[in-house]
């Protein structure tokens, strides 16, 4: 028989100098070095305490490390389809992580940070964002009953603007390129404002890590590799974290190769992997109708190569004409998605095997510009 697996009891820590923070810690950043915080230990995975009778990834609450009073803060999120494909004669899969409620992945990380925020009594919070995780914070903060304010490039699509503004959200629009909303949510965090950041804060990573849960579940096995779009790369790390609990659970016999998908006008990442640390020399926050990738310093990027390199998997570019042809391609076989997340297409061609690419954001939110 199996020994159970012990309660996870999450606390933040900092992935510079290890210094741990209590779950109560509201700061964006370690207090000692600044450093970004993670987690204390990496989610663990029980099958037997999967709980099929909750809401999308609540099944998975196990693994969330929140305290048994947090409230399940839900909109349905999770539990996307698997949708089969034949691509030039073998099967692939796609999965549709723009069915979430707010039409993006990002939904299931917020749904945990929202948790979160509500057990510790918060009532008003910041984030940042080019759009869709803007998006799905507005969305969950109104579902919460959180008072939401969101700092967006005043260049985002107007249908994420108009989505986030439905919600209730104050929205700040900034001028200049997606960096300088980063900025101005980081200064209001600095003069004491609760930054829930998509990127800063390591909780969503356990709400997105429930994608890995559920391509396991609906395939009935692990794929021989995943490829997505990355910017910051959160639902990367997500996967990563996932499979890697399903590994050690005995689950899956091996994490699939993650492969991550940038636009070439804004890839640094991809140039870290092709030319080493003075590709990053070349990279500048480029034009491209990839907006939702468009991330020139992703905070999380030693962690992502580490992840994708420690799984055989790799990195590519893809320039926007190829994005846009991929789009309609995607689009005549039934499937509407953002223009971000068809910049897979072209990857999952030449990738042979048992394959799940994700399709990270719903096609109505860029269809008004064109696509
Ligand atoms: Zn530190």
């Amino acid at each position: 028989m199996r020994p159970a697996v012990p309660p996870f009891n999450m606390t933040f820590k900092c992935t510079n100098c290890g210094r741990t923070q209590p779950l109560s810690f509201t700061g964006y950043r370690c207090p000692t070095c600044t450093g970004i915080l993670g987690l204390n230990e990496p989610p663990a995975f029980d099958s037997a305490r999967v709980d099929a009778s909750a809401p999308g990834v609540w099944r998975y609450r196990h693994t969330f490390g929140l305290p048994a009073e947090a409230p399940t803060i839900t909109l349905g999120e999770g539990n996307t389809p698997l949708i089969p494909l034949e691509l030039d004669g073998r099967a692939v899969h796609l999965k549709h992580e723009g069915l979430n409620p707010t039409g993006a992945f990002k939904d299931r990380g917020m749904a945990v940070v929202f948790s979160w925020l509500r057990h510790l009594g918060i009532g008003e919070a910041i984030e940042d964002s080019s759009g869709n995780a803007g998006a799905s914070f507005a969305g969950y903060a109104a579902r919460a009953g959180v008072k939401a304010r969101v700092f967006v490039p005043a260049t985002a699509a107007g249908a994420k603007r108009k989505q986030i503004e439905a919600y209730g959200a104050e929205l700040v629009a900034i001028d200049g390129p997606r960096s300088k909303a980063a900025e101005a949510a980081l200064a209001a965090a600095d003069a004491g404002a609760v930054y829930a950041s998509h990127v800063f804060n390591p909780l969503g990573l356990l709400g997105n890590a429930t994608c890995a849960y559920e391509i396991v579940a609906q395939l009935g096995r692990a794929p021989e590799a995943v490829i997505l779009p990355v910017g910051h790369g959160t639902l990367l790390l997500g996967l990563s974290l996932g499979f890697q609990a399903l590994e050690k659970a005995g689950v899956i016999p091996a994490t699939p190769q993650l492969i991550g998908v940038q636009a070439m006008a804004c890839a640094p990442l991809w140039a870290v992997a092709k030319y080493g640390r003075q590709g990053l020399d070349w990279v500048t926050e480029g034009e491209t109708i990839a907006e939702g990738i468009r991330v020139v310093r992703p905070m999380r990027g030693d962690a992502v190569l580490a992840a994708i390199t420690s799984s055989g998997g790799g990195l590519y570019a893809i320039d926007d004409d190829r994005i846009r042809s991929s789009h309609a391609e995607l689009a005549r076989r039934g499937l509407l998605v953002e223009l971000t997340s068809a910049a897979i297409w072209p990857v999952l061609a030449e990738t042979p095997g048992d394959v799940v690419a994700i399709l990270t954001g719903h096609g109505l939110k860029t269809v008004e510009r064109g696509a």
